[in-house]
């Protein structure tokens, strides 16, 4: 044991199980009295390293990791919403995410309305009794809008509803606690791990204060996780309440190698934000239809340059115009690899009608932004300028060939 104490790689604790050291042990740590590891469904020690970090990354009080973003998501969600309770989401919304709100959720009674970025004023017409969460993405995969995080949190805080933000696109950059966000979510998956090698997810929570909007009766639920746990009370729900009987628990592996990942994060970060603005540039002087917010014509340009010019995490997105065009263009890089992943230290691309999107009707695809053409592209850790001379090399070739 003692050389596990001095390992400077965290330890990979792989046991699904923990040994109690007597009966009153056992019953100490199910009571929550004692800190120590339960069994893995409802914590284990690598992952909990991970927690730390993340939460203290972050600015929260604790963070749960799950199996992946998805768990993350679902965890959130299913640990303060009960049947006949609504959603509010604002914004772009990654495929699964839309999924699991226009699918999966209102098998179970609960119901989300959708507003786009231009809508936050009709937030507050769509609150009602049974609203429970406003959920949004910091950066929308991928229509790359910007919602206002800041006008967003404070309709949240005056009708003191829980407001979660999906961050996995920009961590470091946005911070979305300091706009009022209850709890962060990220694909640990994406930019955290860094090289595909790890499915994963995070909540991280916020601090429950004295008479703050999780005092009201929306959520009477959590007087008990309150009265036991104060601050952490939120944490406590997500565990006891989705975590425990859902089972989305992080694995030691993952967390491992999350882990190694986030060693690496603001450094890999810094120079996919600085080839992304500088790609999004070239390939719009080229003519190509680029989106990325850096760019002049985009929507929330100025929302851009004022909060977030460090950049927004890896992802551009370019408009083929047809399905056709598109394809041949992947078929041609050399450089991308295709693929339904983001953030990693290789550029992806994926064209997204025929991909993630192809199961949703015309009008769920033009919601989302999912033109026939749309190709998302993940830029990587190679030198910027070979990646522009690849990008322009497909298109030209994709031009030529159609
Ligand atoms: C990928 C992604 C998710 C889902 O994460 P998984 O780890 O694949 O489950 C959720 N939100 C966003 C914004 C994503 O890009």
């Amino acid at each position: 044991m003692k050389y596990f104490e001095s390992a400077i790689s965290t330890p990979i604790v792989s046991s699904a199980a923990f040994a109690y050291e007597n009966s009153q042990e056992g019953e100490d740590i199910f009571a929550g009295k004692s800190p120590k590891p339960l069994y893995s469904r409802m914590g284990n020690p690598t992952s909990s390293v991970l927690e730390e970090k993340l939460s203290q990354m972050e600015g929260g009080i604790g963070a749960v990791t799950t199996s992946s973003g998805m768990g993350a998501i679902t965890m959130s969600i299913m640990s303060l919403c009960s049947s006949g309770d609504e959603i509010i989401s604002v914004g772009g919304l990654f495929g699964g995410s839309y999924a699991l709100m226009t699918q999966t959720l209102p098998r179970f009674g609960i119901a989300t309305r959708f507003l786009s970025c231009d809508e936050i004023a009709s937030i507050e017409s769509n609150i009602t009794d049974k609203t429970k969460i406003i959920f949004c993405e910091s950066i929308g995969n991928p229509n790359l809008r910007l919602p206002n995080l800041q006008m967003i949190g404070e309709i949240a805080s005056k009708y003191g509803i829980a407001f979660i933000v999906d961050n996995t696109i920009s961590p470091i950059v946005v911070k979305p606690f300091e706009y009022g966000a209850d709890i962060v979510i990220y694909s640990t998956t994406k930019i955290i791990s860094g090289n595909s090698s790890a499915l994963g997810g995070v909540a991280i929570f916020k601090k429950v204060e004295e008479n703050d909007k999780f005092h009201n009766s929306r959520y009477q639920f959590l007087k008990p996780f309150i009265n036991k746990l104060q601050g952490k009370a939120l944490i406590g729900c997500a565990k006891k309440r989705a975590m425990r009987d859902f089972g989305m628990s992080a694995n030691a592996n993952s967390s491992y190698q999350t882990l190694l990942g986030l060693e690496t994060l603001p450094l890999r970060l810094q120079q996919i934000n600085n080839s992304c603005e500088i790609v999004a540039t070239f390939l719009e002087k080229n003519g190509i239809k680029v989106n990325h917010p850096s760019l002049l014509k985009h929507p929330d340009n100025q929302l851009y340059k004022e909060r977030y010019s460090a950049g927004v995490g890896s992802m551009i997105t370019i408009d083929m115009g047809t399905k056709e065009k598109a394809f041949t263009f992947l078929d041609s890089s050399k450089l991308c690899i295709l693929t339904a992943n983001i953030g990693d230290s290789r550029t992806l691309a994926l064209h997204m009608g025929s991909t993630i999107y192809s199961d949703f009707t015309q009008e769920q695809k033009e919601f989302l932004g999912i033109t026939s053409g749309l190709i998302r592209v993940s830029i990587g850790l190679e030198d910027p300028k070979f990646i522009c001379d690849d990008l322009l090399e497909s298109y030209r070739l994709s031009d030529l060939k159609i």
